[in-house]
Order: structure tokens, then sequence, then C-alpha cells
């Protein structure tokens, strides 16, 4: 029964996880996993109970969005190839409704979206009232491979650290809740996961030739990264960064991250717009009444 399963956080993760002024990213150990003490089969068995807990949320969450309620919650998701930010939208977001959940994946800018400002394609996916909105990838990836890869001159880019934690705010304001999560792979597990992609016929489809070129900038990455959490780890948006070698870990993590917020928006389920008495026994009637 997996609402018996036992609790083994000893930190909340969002605590344990969050990016303070003092965090440092070249000393995570991407192996770890920070505040919780129980093993794997422990980890999978709670985080099953917690889905449901969820899932239960996610529903509240709907329900105010469907009763004038103008709340959302935005799950942003970064890592390199091979983190797991597609586990995580499958194994922790699969545990609830689609219905309230909208997600939107971010790859290289078509032609249309190069023309206008970064956040514009961002703009157009962002959640509408009651739903979970979830970014695999994100307006992050202007300040990470548009910066590693030179895309825009460096006076732009270092411009938008700034810009960004400024439209966040105005989101946040709106009533959006922004969950910011950053996996973290290690080079070693990036390139035992890439290895296994080029070994398995049910694999290739996630493997991308321009993988290889990534990995070859990791420093540069990695630079990029530790800058994206020094400059846009706010108060009202922090960033979790998620140790993300063991995969069981990082959905657990997230799973928690996830619940925990939700329960801190004190959801509950709105109040009948209509008489219940007089509609009972309305409906008492109609079933009386012979068809
Ligand atoms: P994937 O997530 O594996 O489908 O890959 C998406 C690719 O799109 C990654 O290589 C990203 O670096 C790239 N990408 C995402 N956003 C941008 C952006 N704003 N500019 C350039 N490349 C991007
Ligand atoms: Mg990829």
């Amino acid at each position: 029964m997996p609402g018996m399963a036992k609790n083994f956080w000893k930190t909340d993760p969002r605590d344990a996880l969050k990016a303070g002024l003092t965090f440092d990213l070249s000393t995570l150990d991407r192996n770890g996993r920070p505040g919780w003490a129980g093993n794997k089969s422990r980890g999978e068995a709670y985080m099953a109970a917690r889905g449901e807990e969820l899932s239960d949320l996610q529903e509240k969450l709907f329900a105010e969005g469907r009763s004038g309620g103008e709340r959302s919650v935005l799950l942003v998701l970064q890592g390199l190839d091979t983190a797991g930010k597609g586990g995580i939208v499958r194994h922790v977001m699969g545990m609830v409704d689609p219905q309230g959940v909208k997600l939107a994946s971010f790859g290289v800018p078509t032609a249309e979206e190069r023309a206008h400002h970064y956040l514009w394609r961002i703009e157009k996916q962002l959640p509408p009232a009651g739903r979970i909105g979830v970014f695999d990838r994100s307006h992050y990836e202007d300040v990470l491979v548009v910066r590693v890869d030179e895309l825009v001159p460096e006076a732009e880019w270092q411009g938008r650290y700034d810009e960004i934690n400024a439209w966040e705010e105005k989101l946040i304001a709106g009533g959006t809740t922004i969950v910011k999560v950053a996996l973290m792979v290690s080079y070693d597990e990036q390139g035992a996961r890439l290895a296994e992609r080029l070994d398995r016929p049910d694999k290739y489809w996630k493997f991308s030739p321009s993988d290889i070129t990534t990995r070859s900038k990791w420093p540069a990455y990695q630079q990029a990264y530790a800058d994206v959490f020094a400059r846009t780890s706010t108060e009202k948006a922090p960033w979790y960064v998620v140790p993300a070698d063991r995969k069981w870990y990082a959905r657990l993590a997230v799973t928690e991250i996830l619940t925990q917020t939700l329960e801190s928006l004190d959801l509950g389920w709105p109040a009948a717009t209509f008489d219940v008495a007089e509609m009972q026994a309305a409906l008492a009637k109609t079933n009386q009444a012979s068809v």
C-alpha cells in the first residue's frame, strides 16, 4: 500500500537542493542523494505515495482554475543531454492527470522564432490558470547554448540574466509559481548514457551527433550553468540543483519538491456555485418521473 510508504527525507529537498549564495557547482556530488536517508526501493515506494498526493493537489489546482482562480505552476527543467529531463516528464508528470499538464519542449529556434525576442516563443507556452506547465529546456538555453556557442554577442547575453529575473518576477506576480530544476549529471555518467544510446537500436532516436559536440564543451557548459545559478536563483524563483546520476533519486526529489510546492499553495475544493439541497431535490424529481 503506497500510502504506508515510509518517509526517509531527513531534510526537505527544497532546502537541501536550493542554490543559495554559497552554492558551488564544482563540488556538487552528482551521484549523491542529499536529504534522503533511504535506498532506491524505499525511494520508489515513497515517490509512488507522494505521486498520489501530487495528483490530488493537481486536481484541486485544476478545479480552482475552472472556478475563476488564476494560479498556475511552472516546472522549468534544465540539464545537458542524457540528464534525465524526459524521465522526469514521463515518471513524475506521468503520475498526474494529463489534462492538467501543459508540456512544452524547446529545441533549436525556428526562423520565425529567431525573428522575435527570445522570450516570445516561451510566453506562448506558459501554463493557463489551473495548469502545471512543464518546460523541457527553456529560456535558460538563451544563456546556456547561446552563450557557449556564441550565438549572440556577449554584451547581449550578459543582459539576459537580469531580464529573465524581471520577467519571472512578473509571472509570479500574475499568479504563477515557478519551480526551477537543473538535473546535473557527471561527465562519466553522461558518457555511459550516450554509449548506451549508441548500443541499443531502441535508443538511437534519442541520440544526436551534436550531443558529442556539446559534450566536448563540458567545462564551458559547467561555467554557464554555474552563472545561471549564481545570477538567477532568486528568493522568489530559486534553482533546485538535483544530482542526476541516480535516476531514482532525481525523480524522487522532483516529485517531493513539486508536491511540497503545491501543498504550500493551500489548495481547497471550490465551493458549489448552486444550492446543493435544491439540486438534490430537483434530481430526485427526475428520478421519480417516468420517461
Ligand atoms: P533535445 O532537447 O535533445 O531535443 O535538443 C534540443 C536542442 O535544442 C539542444 O541541443 C539545445 O541546445 C537546442 N536549443 C534549445 N534552445 C535553444 C536556443 N534558444 N538556441 C539554440 N539552440 C537551442
Ligand atoms: Mg538531445
